[in-house]
């Protein structure tokens, strides 16, 4: 499989090669040449692997598809090291378990940090660890998180040879036990910085200094923000493991509700719809910061200035702009370079918006593409949580509920509608207890992190201190 830029460069990169890369250097986003296709036969196929031989083995059938540049008996290992009952806590790895009239809840945050985003990060610990050693090379990933990709990060790469990360997070503005799961990390290889910020200034300062192309090569700075092909490839694989649990043959359509920020989830589902399976909606669930949630009720794509960023109950859904979008409006516009880089270049540079509500595409997104979306408030969110534990005992967090408010309102009978459950509810403990008065439960290898020693620096949004801090770091 060669893989390309949104924004028009076609020189054929394989996926080792943009494993290690951020942004295309055109400065667009990679994709596969082509979605390769599913059919009926290797449907039923996939389905037995699941079923018969488990979720590991299911990854590395949809990984082969778009990787030929690791040997099979590498990747599947890979897969096998990843993807097992001790970190994911059962094997199915995502099990589905029903809530209430047709809608279902796929559970993908029991693994090391309690959110999803250890399905595609503890996959791409292992690669980069692999791939690092085949080349003999180092890397040092720079990121910013609001929370969740922060701590997914560090502990997929912790302890891994040949990776160094240097997180910053905006100081003050993650939950206390997503503080204490970064910052008590004592390994040699983790640097944590709070910076004086909103997540847009975190954002901002690691743009800065990957812009900076010396400072770039020299200290071999790489990213694994949503943008990276792996990670979204790593969530396809739960797409189809979903649908599996929820049908029992290939002619049952499901769909599936998403909390979204920045369309890295909800875009690895768009991936597996166009890869053939057999998904009715995909349904885009935001929270107050609503860009996605607009766009796809009126084709107009604004994003927002970080004093219009609210700080919401469901913060790792707060942003400002949705970093994977580019990759569905590339597919949207029939694959068009020129003018997805004329919108995401151009257009958003300049006047910070676009709207194809007149554009011949913008009907497709519902018809052609499956899309809707909805929109969740603090509100929603609290009646949410409170209802699904007084009816159904079952305790949602934050991202979730807005999932589960918003599938509500999209639910059809006949066609089950699987919500994706993004975290645990201990990691946003005080919204919780707002909601149902009581303290959600807390895994026990969690008891007392709060307590634990901190490892983090504290920095000015000052793009030549963590030029400094990290030179100073590397050697
Ligand atoms: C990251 C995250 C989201 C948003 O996912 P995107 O891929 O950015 O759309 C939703 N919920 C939780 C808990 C998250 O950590």
């Amino acid at each position: 499989m060669k893989y390309i830029s949104t924004r028009g460069d076609q020189s054929p990169k394989h996926f080792c090669d943009i494993l290690l890369e951020g942004l295309a250097p055109d400065g667009g986003l990679y994709l596969p040449a082509h979605y390769p296709q599913v059919d009926d036969a290797a449907l039923s196929r996939l389905r037995s692997v699941y079923q018969n031989q488990g979720y590991a083995e299911l990854a590395f059938e949809v990984l082969s598809l778009y990787i030929d540049d690791i040997p099979s008996v590498d990747l599947m290992a890979l897969c096998r090291k990843t993807y097992t009952t001790e970190v994911f806590g059962s094997p199915e790895i995502v099990p589905l378990r029903p809530l209430e009239n047709g809608i279902w809840l796929e559970a993908l945050s029991n693994g090391p940090t309690l959110a999803f985003k250890d399905m595609a990060m503890q996959l791409l610990g292992n690669l980069f660890e692999y791939e690092l050693a085949r080349r003999g090379e180092e890397l040092n990933i720079l990121g910013a998180t609001s929370g969740d990709t922060g701590s997914a990060a560090e502990y997929a790469m912790r302890g891994k040879t040949g990776v160094r990360v240097f997180m910053t997070s905006p100081q003050g503005r993650m939950s206390p036990f997503q503080q204490a799961q970064m910052f008590s990390l004592m390994d040699d290889n983790i640097f944590n910085i709070a910076v004086d910020g909103v997540f847009d200034d975190c954002q901002d300062m690691v743009k800065a200094v990957s812009n900076d192309l010396d400072f770039k090569r020299q200290y071999k700075i790489g990213t694994v923000n949503s943008i990276n092909w792996a990670r979204l490839l790593a969530q396809v694989v739960y797409y189809f493991a979903g649908y599996f649990q929820a049908t029992q043959n290939n002619t049952e359509k499901v769909s599936f509700t998403v909390p979204s920020g920045n369309f890295g989830n909800v875009c690895a589902g768009h991936v597996a719809r166009m890869m053939g399976l057999p998904i009715a909606r995909l349904v885009v669930a935001t929270n107050e910061n609503d860009v996605l949630d607009e766009f796809f009720k009126t084709g107009i794509y604004r994003v927002r200035s970080s004093a219009d960023t609210h700080e919401t109950s469901s913060p790792s859904m707060d942003i400002s702009k949705a970093s994977n979008f580019e990759r569905f409006v590339f597919d949207l516009l029939g694959r068009d370079g020129a003018s997805t880089k004329a919108l995401f270049g151009d257009a958003l540079g300049r006047v910070g918006c676009f709207d194809l509500e007149a554009h011949p595409a913008f009907s497709q997104v519902t018809r052609r593409y499956g899309f809707d979306s909805g929109k969740s408030t603090h509100a929603d969110r609290l009646a949410t949580i409170k209802d699904t534990w007084e009816h159904h005992g079952m305790m949602i967090d934050t991202h979730t509920a807005d999932g589960v408010k918003v599938a509500r309102a999209h639910v059809k009978s006949g066609v089950p509608m699987i919500v994706l459950e993004t975290a645990l509810p201990i990691k946003f403990a005080a919204t919780i207890i707002e909601a149902t008065g009581r303290e959600p439960d807390r895994p026990a290898k969690f008891n007392g992190i709060e307590a634990l020693p901190k490892r983090v620096v504290t920095m000015a949004t000052d793009v030549q201190a963590i030029k400094a801090f990290i030179a100073g770091h590397c050697s």
